[in-house]
């Protein structure tokens, strides 16, 4: 039994497809665990509740101090 390249092709594509549907997942929950990373690494900005980067000392949306030095 001689196989085409029809032949090999379907024997192949159901193991393509999962290699690369797993793939797409691992890609996914790498980019949702990215998300979550920068989102934990994040302050709240007092005034307007919008994450900021934990080293600003000035928001950047409302330009408020976010710790008052008058103390
Ligand atoms: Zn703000």
């Amino acid at each position: 039994m001689i196989f085409g390249p029809l032949e090999i092709f379907l024997c192949l594509a159901p193991f393509m497809l999962i290699t690369l549907s797993i793939g797409l997942g691992l890609w996914a929950q790498n980019v949702s665990l990215d998300r979550r990373e920068q989102f934990r690494g994040q302050i709240q900005c007092p005034n307007c509740r919008k994450a900021l980067n934990p080293e600003a000392y000035i928001c950047r949306f409302c330009l408020r101090e976010l710790y008052d030095y008058t103390n």
